[in-house]
């Protein structure tokens, strides 16, 4: 989320919070449930970090535990992806939530799962499958270590020539990031992956390395996966943007990483999570082809609740992000009420287009 989008989600939870506004709108907009996605779970080492452009994608086991306590205390169910789709399927009453990481870190088993344990939770694993066998590009995080290590500019390959961008103060390195990531998200997949792994080059950074010590190996999944509370789901092989791939590429992405799934793990797959998962990364052709591939569900990063009329579009469930930037029980609260993401989406139930 770019810093303007972040200020102005802030100030409309400020605001609904202050106001009460929430709870007024919640018989409307809470709807059936909803799927929370995460990334990271880290503990808070206290250090601030002045330049941490990927923070979003983190939150501490602390504050996880407190949104699980809080979620029960509201009075949902804590389910799996299964008998969410089973109860959105057969209209059945009670309110819901589902836990969701994407991309297979290794954080999720040593901070996650002992907090999902202790209460008997369910969750889902989404597993990019080149990452586990150590070949995936955690692109992202390269980017932040190359400007990271950058003490005056940052040097990238555009189209061709140099393309040199300051990093001398956190706010320079902060925004050369946002300029670079933006620009890198735009490109076609494969030429964006082979200006990453320029970049890494110039700058030192052994992407399989730095895969192999945050994700999950194999037989760490595995491990994980004989837990009756884990669900692990498909999220593709190379993490690629799906909407921009041709239609054969993108089903290929699809059925190569349930394939590998139930090679490695011994079943098939149900659940599966558009990489990115924002509207120019998944779309409708992408839904339909989730559904042709046999996934039961297929989740975006689309915000907003469960409703009824999600029976007709599960292989495009929006989710509500745990956002390392919100590690607030006061805004966790409001997402309960569903009112942050009524008003976002233009109190539009559904958004499958
Ligand atoms: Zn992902």
């Amino acid at each position: 989320m770019a810093k303007g989008k972040v200020a102005m989600m802030r100030a409309a939870l400020v605001g609904l919070h202050r106001t009460g506004a929430g709870r007024l709108l919640a018989p409307f907009t809470q709807g059936q449930g909803l799927i929370f996605t995460l990334h990271r779970v880290t503990p808070d080492t206290g250090v601030p970090r002045g330049f941490a452009p990927n923070r979003i994608l983190e939150v501490s086991p602390d504050f996880l535990g407190a949104v699980l306590d809080q979620v029960i205390e509201a009075g949902l169910d804590v389910i799996t992806l299964d008998e969410a789709a089973d109860r959105l399927t057969h209209g059945e009453a009670g309110r819901f939530a589902c836990f969701t990481f994407d991309d297979g870190y290794r954080d999720n088993r040593d901070h996650a799962l002992p907090l999902f344990q202790a209460r008997q939770l369910p969750f889902t694993l989404y597993i990019p499958t080149a990452y586990p066998s150590g070949q995936g590009e955690l692109w992202w995080l390269a980017l932040e270590q190359a400007i990271a290590a950058a003490a005056r500019e940052v040097e990238i390959d555009r189209d061709g020539s140099p393309w040199q961008l300051p990093t001398v103060t956190d706010a320079d390195k902060t925004r050369t990031y946002e300029t670079i990531y933006w620009w890198l998200r735009e490109l076609p997949e494969h030429r964006m992956r082979a200006t990453v792994r320029s970049l890494a080059v110039r700058y030192d950074i052994d992407l399989g390395q730095q895969c192999r010590n945050l994700i999950m190996t194999w037989d760490e999944i595995r491990d994980i996966a004989a837990d009756p509370l884990v669900t692990i789901g498909a999220h593709t092989k190379d993490h690629f943007a799906l909407a921009k791939l041709p239609v054969d590429e993108a089903v290929a992405q699809m059925l190569d990483s349930a394939d590998m799934l139930e090679a490695e793990l011994g079943s098939r797959p149900a659940h599966f999570a558009y990489p990115y998962g924002d509207a120019g990364s998944a779309g409708a052709r992408d839904f339909a082809l989730a559904e042709g591939a046999g996934f039961r569900t297929a989740v975006t990063t689309r915000k907003g609740m469960l409703f009824p009329a999600h029976k007709e579009h599960l292989t495009a469930l929006p989710r509500v992000s745990l956002n390392g930037e919100f590690q607030n029980l006061s805004y966790t609260a409001l997402y309960l009420t569903g009112a942050p993401f009524a008003i976002w989406n233009g109190f539009q139930q559904v958004d499958a287009g």
